[in-house]
């Protein structure tokens, strides 16, 4: 099923920690290249009211948006006197004052990184983005530090019972989280981890396959992976799973360099392994390895056996006697839902679908559709995948995405919609940047939950298939979570036995299939067979430990799903107010404080699992 979702890993508004610091990192989903900027200082600021382009009541378009290359000596003296500033402030208001003043310097930084991102993946081609792109890579580094240098700043001011009493604890504890990130000491180890990562991902990029007497890119292959015949889409993963079979000993060596390179990193940070340095660079602020067990323990006890009657009724529907891995992404017959009529007929549906859920959706999508903040068709030179980034000096989320003819299509407008309408929403808030976003199973609740509150409108887009879609994604949503813990499990495994040999590490994930997916049978198809199906999923090497985050939001969807059921004008205000808070809590008391059940509390999965049991029993296709 990890296949069928391009949109996981894609660009989203990942909130890595940090005040002040940036990172730019690669969509983690195999089917997804482009650049994302994950950059959170550096893009998401609203505290100035200051006005941007064009006359009040008209939105400025994507593509008036000027773009001025960050002068890097400019930037530095100007930091570095906003870092005096905040040094030797007097009063707690002038170090706010100067800190709101780089707040807005970041604004502007970002926005300039976000637009050349944006229009380089758009046209590869333009060979002025493509220099920009480069050259804001390089400088990434140095801004980094002096963000960091503003965190420690803050982190030492003697003001910070008003700083706090201004904007919040929760800051101080990010700055913390953000600062226990790295050390210089480090960098070398960092940057052979960049270098490892890109090694992977050059490689999975560079996949080609012979198919039907035809060289193909691996991800053209997806549609055959899913063909309703049987031997054709054996013959699929048979070509899938020599490409991974004849590269073994590479990704085998890859990885067993990452483990041991982040092994010394987390060392080299006073921890026994990898773990807690690999937590804190995911900014988890409220929950850690226990609960993280805790949510995965009951996801085996009592999801897996609602999963395992879901994959029962897909081999009743499919036809087949026993369910084989090549037969895992069929969920019907004659193929899964796809939606009726052009992107033209798509994004109107999208349009009509925002006026009616609610004002606050009106006001999101008029903006982002006369802004023209949507790029989703596809064309010659442009990037592959999707994401979502955002414009803060205009507060204006942006969407970039390939349309297909699948249902990924309609997911554009309910999914990466919902991250742009939670961006929407805070930048109007004036938070702090580094207060926007949630942690990221926060930010993908919103996008998640916005795919089942937006249902009573699928209709719009799926017509007479509408209800084959509906159980589709259902079945989809749950099919996944266990998957996706799984690859968290593994992660973990991996990096509390740093030394463990290939074939071990193979081992472990034949196990965890035992555990998690009774029902999937790899029969004796290359690389699957023996236990390395793991080196298909980027986000083991290129961001650790970052999937369980997807699982956690899942359940967290399924609650609003649910609660949409027994009263939707209740749920969509339940679900507004999470959004509005943006990052200003923790994910914990963003959950409690929407009366929800926090996915790591005892009973939790239980109560999902029996209520959309419920639902399938009462929802024939
Ligand atoms: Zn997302």
């Amino acid at each position: 099923s990890e296949n069928r979702r391009p949109f996981r890993g894609g660009g989203l508004f990942a909130p890595f920690p940090s005040g002040g610091g940036w990172r730019k990192a690669r969509a983690g989903s195999s089917l997804f290249l482009p650049l994302v900027l994950y950059c959170l200082s550096w893009m998401n600021s609203t505290i100035s009211p200051r006005r941007h382009g064009g006359k009040k009541g008209k939105t400025m378009k994507f593509t008036e948006m000027p773009y001025t290359r960050p002068d890097l000596e400019k930037i530095k003296a100007d930091s570095t006197r906003l870092l005096e500033r905040i040094q030797s402030a007097s009063s707690a208001q002038e170090q706010i004052d100067a800190y709101l003043a780089y707040e807005e310097l970041s604004k502007e930084i970002g926005t300039n990184f976000s637009l050349a991102y944006a229009r380089h993946t758009i046209d590869t081609r333009d060979e002025f983005y493509e220099k920009e792109s480069d050259y804001l890579d390089e400088i990434g580094p140095a801004l980094q530090e002096m963000g960091q240098k503003i965190d420690l700043a803050l982190l030492g001011s003697k003001f910070r019972p008003q700083l706090e009493e201004r904007f919040g604890t929760l800051l101080f504890t990010n700055l913390e989280i953000s600062v226990r990130c790295m050390k210089p000491e480090i960098m070398e180890l960092m940057q052979e981890e960049n270098k490892l990562t890109s090694e992977y991902q050059k490689l999975y990029a560079s996949a080609m396959v012979e198919w039907r007497g035809e060289t193909l890119p691996l991800p053209k292959l997806g549609p055959f992976l899913q063909d309703p015949d049987r031997a054709v889409r054996k013959a699929a993963y048979e070509v899938r799973g020599r490409w991974f079979e004849e590269r073994r000993e590479q990704l085998d060596e890859l990885y067993d360099k990452l483990v041991k390179n982040r092994t010394a990193q987390g060392r080299a940070m006073g921890y026994e392994n990898y773990i807690p340095l690999g937590y804190d660079r995911l900014g988890r602020n409220c929950w850690g390895p226990k609960e993280c067990a805790a949510f995965r323990g009951q996801i085996a006890a009592d999801l897996v056996p609602v999963v395992a009657r879901v994959k029962d009724d897909q081999a009743k529907r499919i036809g087949v006697d026993s369910l084989k891995i090549y037969d895992d992404l069929l969920l019907f017959p004659d193929g899964n839902a796809k939606p009726q009529g052009s992107p033209d007929d798509i994004l109107a549906a999208g349009k009509e679908m925002y006026h009616e859920l609610s004002p606050e959706t009106k006001e999101f999508i008029d903006f982002l559709y006369d802004g023209e903040l949507l790029d989703v068709l596809s064309k010659e030179g442009k990037a592959p995948g999707g994401y979502c980034t955002s414009f803060d000096l205009y507060k204006a989320p942006f969407i970039f995405s390939n349309f297909n003819g699948t249902s990924g299509d309609v997911d554009v407008l309910t999914h990466e919609a919902g991250h742009a309408f939670a961006f929407y929403r805070a930048a109007r808030k004036g938070y702090l940047s580094s207060l926007m976003s949630p942690t990221m199973e926060g930010c993908e609740t919103h996008s998640m939950s916005m795919e089942f509150l937006t249902a009573p409108w699928h209709e719009k887009f799926f017509g007479p298939v509408t209800r084959k879609y509906e159980i589709g994604h259902c079945e989809d949503s749950l099919i996944f979570i266990p998957y996706g813990c799984m690859v968290d499990e593994f992660q973990h495994i991996m990096y509390e036995k740093p030394e463990l040999t290939p074939e071990q590490r193979n081992q472990t994930w034949l196990e965890l299939e035992k555990k998690y997916r009774p029902w999937i049978d790899y029969e004796d198809l290359p690389s699957y067979s023996r236990g390395a199906r793991w080196q298909q999923q980027t986000h083991i090497y290129m961001s650790p430990f970052y999937y369980i985050d997807y699982c956690m939001a899942q359940t967290m969807a399924h609650q609003f799903w649910l609660a949409s059921m027994t009263d939707r004008e209740a749920a969509w205000k339940k679900y507004l107010a999470f959004v509005d808070q943006g990052g200003t809590k923790t994910f914990e008391d963003l959950v409690t404080g929407a009366g929800m059940k926090l996915p790591y509390e005892a009973g939790c999965i239980k109560e999902i699992g029996a209520a959309i049991s419920k639902w399938i029993d009462e929802n024939p296709l």
